[in-house]
């Protein structure tokens, strides 16, 4: 199918009709809900199957031998198996349910971290990283004596390319970088960073919290070591996340928790580990969360991930032309949708970014304020907070409309 006929096919009339939480009025006007950088919200189709587990088949996993359990067993890794071909995985293995890509990240931390970095390593991150892509490496460089290099963000709120060159070195063992800025939009050339890392010798780990939800991101093309991400940001409920790791490597990694389910055999004083994923999956997991993940990524690839991009892609267009038009409005990120996302982030002259959400929130529009959890960003922007418009599949160009009306009334107010 041609990009032009996949468009023709993408109604976001019908997609809202299967999300019911739009379908109601906020200070009496209808929800336009702009905030699904932070969390989306769920079609019908995953709700009902949370639903469903619990009505039939609830159940522990991996214990019983009984039909629940069966059934409960198979579709939580039935569940496995479709994030794996989401990502486009080589083995459903290498996939490890996580709580959030926060956990994934930690995860990494402290079991390869902790295991294979010494004092003197380095580890190169960035400046927009969120602080699930920070401070688990500040933690991490406690821990070990290992340091924290940083590549800068342009005027664009594009990575200073330059900066890799000079910061890789032999030393790096790790370059930890986001796909997507949930901050400025802005989309990170992944291969390119994980070819340089690789040609010293060093690992690759992306965040995609903010790329998996809406573009086709596949770790084979990528050539990366290690990808985590969050269900909650991707029509899925709270409380399951991913970490994908190349296999070689996630064998060689020692346990992050301990407990039942992660074991081969335990005596007293010893234990011996299971195999992945199960040696990182310790304790009852998050079974209904994680068969309900593997609905969204069914709805998702339903529609099709390039599709839902190229939407976006459109609206995000749309909002850039409509809100540089508003005068006293500075946005933060690139002014043109090339390797851009939609997050856009925004000051607005005189006006508190928490004043500005609360009066688009009277209009029924939902926007974030705040640092966006990257405080070192913001403090590099000189910025103490931004206020953030995101969208997703089921948004509109005419929600877009709305926000910009309500930032229009919101300026004159202030002017
Ligand atoms: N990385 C990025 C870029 C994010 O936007 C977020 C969520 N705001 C996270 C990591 C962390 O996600 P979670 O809170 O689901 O672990």
């Amino acid at each position: 199918m041609t990009t032009q006929a996949a468009l023709s096919l993408f109604d976001v009339l019908s997609i809202r009709r299967d999300f019911p939480i739009l379908h109601q009025e906020i200070n009496g006007k209808p929800l336009a809900f702009l905030d699904s950088a932070a969390s989306s919200q769920k079609p019908r189709q995953v709700i009902d199957c949370l639903e469903d587990y619990y009505r039939r088949y609830n159940a522990n996993v991996h214990r019983g031998v009984y039909k629940l359990s069966e059934q409960a067993t198979f579709a939580y890794e039935r569940a496995r198996g479709k994030v794996a071909r989401f990502v486009n995985a080589r083995s459903p293995k290498e996939v490890i349910f996580t709580r959030n890509a926060t956990e994934s990240i930690n995860l990494v931390a402290r079991s390869w971290g902790d295991a294979n970095l010494r004092e003197g390593d380095r580890i190169l991150l960035s400046v927009m990283e969120h602080h699930a892509n920070l401070i688990p490496w500040q933690m991490l460089a406690q821990r070990t004596g290992a340091q924290l290099d940083f590549v800068r963000v342009d005027g664009e709120g594009r990575l200073v390319m330059e900066d890799v060159d000079r910061l890789l070195t032999e030393k790096t063992r790790l370059v930890a970088i986001t796909h997507q800025s949930n901050v400025l939009g802005t989309i990170n050339p992944i291969q390119e960073l994980a070819l340089r890392a690789h040609s010293f010798g060093a690992l690759m780990l992306v965040d995609a919290a903010q790329s998996v939800p809406h573009m086709p991101v596949d770790v084979q093309t990528l050539d990366v070591d290690f990808l985590a991400f969050s269900g909650h940001k991707m029509c899925a409920p709270t409380g399951i996340g991913v970490l994908w790791g190349r296999r070689s490597l996630l064998e060689a990694m020692p346990p992050f928790l301990g407990g039942g389910s992660m074991i081969k055999t335990v005596d007293l004083h010893t234990a011996t580990y299971a195999d992945v994923p199960a040696r990182f999956e310790a304790g009852t997991p998050a079974i209904a969360e994680a068969i309900a993940l593997g609905e969204a990524v069914d709805y998702l690839q339903r529609l099709g991930l390039a599709t839902i991009y190229q939407h976006e892609h459109e609206l995000t267009a749309y909002a850039l032309e409509r809100l540089s038009a508003i005068e006293g409005l500075t946005i933060y990120g690139p002014k043109t949708t090339e390797m851009r996302g939609g997050s856009i982030s925004f000051t607005l002259d005189m006006v508190h970014p928490h004043d500005i959400a609360a009066l688009l929130d009277s209009d029924g529009v939902a926007v974030r304020a705040g640092h966006h959890c990257c405080q070192p960003l913001h403090t590099l922007l000189d910025v103490p907070a931004t206020t953030r418009a995101s969208f997703y599949l089921y948004n509109t160009q005419e929600e877009i409309d709305r926000l910009a009306i309500g930032l229009e009334r919101t300026q004159k107010l202030f002017a």
